[in-house]
């Protein structure tokens, strides 16, 4: 099974290198994750990648009241970022993280 890569600003970050001891961020909207040693790049990723999602999915996602995106669940469950009271109280997020791919041994 091909492990999935992620591709942001041109960086490259295989699953496989994830290391969820280490420092990373992530976008609740979409699952993009990132990581890097330097809090100051991260923010600017932050910043950056949040300012390519629109006006409307921010605030959407604001009023939901979930962490995470049900898109964001599917994605982040890989990497250990899981929203258990929306997968509780959203059948489309409880649906998202079951059919999440599996961290592989
Ligand atoms: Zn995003």
């Amino acid at each position: 099974m091909t492990k999935p890569v992620l591709t942001f600003h041109g960086l490259a970050l295989a699953s496989e290198d994830f290391d969820p001891n280490k420092p990373h961020t992530y976008c609740r909207i979409c699952g993009a994750i990132f990581q890097h040693s330097n809090i100051k790049i991260r923010k600017r990723w932050s910043h950056g990648h949040a300012d390519r999602h629109s006006e409307a999915e921010h605030v959407s996602l604001a009023k939901s009241g979930m962490w995470l995106t049900p898109a964001a669940q599917y994605r982040l469950a890989a990497y250990g970022v899981i929203d258990i009271v929306s997968a509780v109280t959203n059948e489309e997020s409880e649906a998202a993280l079951k059919e999440a791919p599996k961290v592989q041994e």
